[in-house]
């Protein structure tokens, strides 16, 4: 068995063992694994709490997503992007990570074309599109059954979806499938917490069950009046929440902050990189 497949591998142990603050990061993922176990049991509500006043926008998260899932360049599940204001002596620079909310409205689930199917997650009926909620919370698109129609990508308020252009799909070979940030499901699985999660030295993304009363994120929530989440007059739910002093912010942050996810997106990525030293070879890779 590989080490990614032992579930909180040998060398998260190791690395937690060795180094003072690992040693914090390896008992965040210990903890938020049995949490996750005892949760299961009873009914999981899967949620994730990013504390603005511990990030301090590395975006080692993203990197983190990037070797998760081998995302080609320029595709990103998870991002972190800035909005720059004011000018000197009082500019500012409001850090904004961004991934899909996993909404418990989500519309991007709504518009899915393709005929719903009777699926079961530990022991849940539920019905499930190409692009579903499965019952612990998370927004996930099967990509054997999706046709490529991009509904889902234009109806997500926070553009968060995107072709994947590595895979044909499964509903339509001739077209890529729908693709965006799973919460880890494998992860989860194999009880440990989100790349991202674990990658955060910060301790900035907390990752749990909002139905236990004892996990991090409900304690959390409990605590910070000013929690707030991304465009809430869409009415869509998010299950991505975020807290500190410019929690109040963050709207402002992402609406304006819309130049810079542009920026971000994959053709700026790839004509940056096509510039650069690992520009491809005339008649090479
Ligand atoms: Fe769907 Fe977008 Fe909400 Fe994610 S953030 S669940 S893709 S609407
Ligand atoms: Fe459903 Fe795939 Fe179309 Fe999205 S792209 S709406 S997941 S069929």
């Amino acid at each position: 068995m590989s080490e990614e497949k032992k579930g909180l591998t040998r060398k998260e142990f190791l690395k937690a063992a060795a180094v003072g603050t690992a040693v914090v990061a390896g008992a965040g993922v210990l903890s938020a694994a049995s949490n996750l176990e005892a949760a299961r049991k009873k009914g999981t509500r899967l949620a994730m709490v990013i504390d603005l006043d511990r990030c301090i926008g590395c975006k080692a998260c993203a990197i983190a997503c990037k070797t998760e899932f081998d995302t080609r360049l320029g595709v990103f599940k998870s991002q972190v992007v800035y909005n720059e204001h004011g000018a000197y002596p009082k500019a500012e620079r409001d850090i904004l990570p961004w991934l899909c909310n996993h909404c418990d409205n989500p519309p991007c689930v709504k518009v899915c074309p393709v005929e719903p199917i009777s699926a079961e997650f530990k022991g849940v009926k539920f019905k499930k599109r190409a692009t579903y909620k499965r019952p612990d919370g998370a927004v996930l698109v099967d990509q054997d059954r999706c046709i490529g129609c991009g509904l889902c990508i234009q109806n997500c308020p926070y553009s968060v979806r995107f072709f994947d252009p590595g895979k044909k799909a499964g509903g339509n070979p001739s077209a890529n499938p729908a693709d965006k940030c799973t919460f880890c499901e494998h992860r989860i699985e194999a009880g440990v917490v989100p790349s991202c999660v674990n990658t955060c030295q910060a301790r900035a993304r907390i990752f749990g069950d909002l139905n236990d009363p004892k996990s991090e994120v409900s304690k959390l929530l409990k605590a910070h009046k000013e929690a707030a989440v991304l465009l809430p007059a869409k009415k869509t739910m998010p299950k991505v929440y975020y807290i500190g002093k410019k929690a109040k912010a963050v709207n402002a942050a992402f609406l304006k902050g819309e130049d810079i996810r542009k920026e971000a997106n994959s053709e700026y990525q790839l004509r940056e990189w096509k510039k650069g030293p690992y520009a491809p070879k005339k008649g090479g890779k």
